[in-house]
């Protein structure tokens, strides 16, 4: 008898839960059931802002998939998602292809760049373990290169962060420690470094609890960030950034650096595979399944879920993304053994916690607001967290943030 093929597209968060539950759930005669993923390593997206800002070397912040995986049951394929043809029930990969009766697609999100000109050229992400280190390394060349020049200029040490959401916050609380180490490695004078936010929206961390957000900015503002609110970025160039207020006419700020963090839009082999698609993220039913197709879940950033308390889509998470693999794996388990009811995904938010560098964060955990160090500890809490759900203990002693535990 022909075993079902399950196969799980990505190995972050929400794809590599799916399949460490999924092995456990099934035993090895019940299903044939194969990960792909780009790199042969996970990444911790949540950690990439320290990979960036240089507070935390790369190879901290992935480990091998191998490792994690039970190989009696899971073959792990490294390779490219080009496309999923869903009416042929297969998968196009850079290298081959693979076919399926049941596809879990968690190929995590892609910037949103609202269609500005020059952000695509320009601008730096913070998206994956190769963004994170040419991120770095440009900070560290500009930084390194001002001092070769004969006439100095003082705009190639401007960096510039757009977005003042989660990802522009953690970025600039890890770069403000960074920056007195690079002066010091580089012979620079501190008070030549300009650190600028850029944020459209009216407030830093929209949705967040405004007394903490309060505490965030004047954080960030006494180690030196400048921030511009309520101003958008017209244009990304080779020398900066153009900005504007409303309808006022735009203006120039140079810099040597430029970030974007400003949103996320799901992966872009969503659209390009038919899906129907909200700023490429499939809205999925309650059981995450893609409606019309019973034999594809989506999870994660390409995925969307509403908050019937305010109907509008959660924001994606890793937290988010997690939760959706443990039911997924459930529902996978249940599909291949006949079992026509599936579970509804119901998201339980355990808090949020948004790191400002390595002692000082602002969050809610379980309902209770905390900011400084204790904030802090309790991000690396739930960064091991993380690495506990998938790889158990081993995996938390060999990546973990353990130093105040
Ligand atoms: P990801 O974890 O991004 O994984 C996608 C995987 O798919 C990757 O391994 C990638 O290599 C692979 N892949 C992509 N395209 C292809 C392809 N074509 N072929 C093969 N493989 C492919 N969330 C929180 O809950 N808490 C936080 O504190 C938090 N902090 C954050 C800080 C930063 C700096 C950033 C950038 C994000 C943060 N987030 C946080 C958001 C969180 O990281 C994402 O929501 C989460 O990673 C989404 O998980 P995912 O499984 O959808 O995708």
């Amino acid at each position: 008898l022909r075993k079902p093929k399950i196969v799980i597209l990505g190995a972050g968060y929400g794809g590599l839960l799916t399949t460490v539950r999924l092995q456990k759930l099934v035993g090895v005669n019940e299903a044939d059931i194969v990960l792909v993923n780009k790199n042969d390593y996970h990444y911790e997206t949540t950690w990439l802002h320290e990979a960036s800002a240089g507070t935390l070397h790369h190879d901290r912040v992935r480990y091998d998939i191998q490792n994690v995986i039970d190989h009696s049951k899971v073959d792990f394929v490294q390779d490219t998602v080009v496309e999923i043809k869903k009416d042929e029930k297969k998968v196009i990969l850079e290298k081959g292809e693979v076919e399926y009766d049941y596809l879990v697609i968690a190929l995590g999100g892609e910037p949103e760049t609202f269609g500005i000109k020059g952000l695509k050229e320009y601008a730096f992400g913070i998206t994956s373990v190769n963004s994170s280190r040419q991120l770095r390394e440009h900070i560290e060349y500009q930084f390194a290169t001002y001092n070769m020049e004969e006439e100095k200029d003082d705009n190639r040490l401007t960096i510039i962060v757009g977005g003042a959401g989660f990802t522009g916050i953690e970025f600039l609380g890890e770069l403000t420690n960074r920056i007195p180490e690079l002066c010091h490695e580089y012979d620079i004078d501190q008070g030549k470094v300009k650190i600028i936010c850029v944020e459209a929206a009216p407030t830093v961390l929209p949705g967040f609890d405004p007394e903490l957000v309060d505490y965030a900015v004047s954080q960030l503002q006494r180690r030196g960030v400048e921030f511009l609110i309520g101003t958008a970025i017209k244009e990304a160039t080779p020398e900066g950034i153009l900005v504007a207020k409303g309808d006022e006419e735009p203006w120039e700020i140079k810099a040597g650096t430029v970030v974007w963090a400003a949103g996320v839009r799901g992966n872009s082999i969503i659209e390009k595979s038919g899906f129907e698609a909200m700023r490429g993220r499939v809205k999925v039913q309650p059981d995450l399944r893609v409606p019309g197709y019973d034999d594809i879940f989506v999870i994660g950033d390409s995925s969307l879920v509403i908050n019937e308390e305010i109907n509008r889509p959660y924001p994606p998470t890793a937290q988010i993304s997690m939760q959706q693999g443990e039911v997924v794996a459930r529902n996978l388990a249940a599909l291949i053994r006949n079992q026509p009811q599936l579970e509804n995904f119901k998201f339980d938010n355990k808090g949020t916690v948004c790191s400002l560098g390595e002692d000082d964060a602002i969050g809610v955990v379980f309902g209770k607001k905390l900011t400084g160090s204790k904030a802090a500890f309790m991000k690396k809490v739930i960064d091991n967290r993380a690495l506990y759900m998938i790889g158990g203990v081993s995996l938390v002693l060999k990546k973990g943030k353990l130093k105040l535990l």
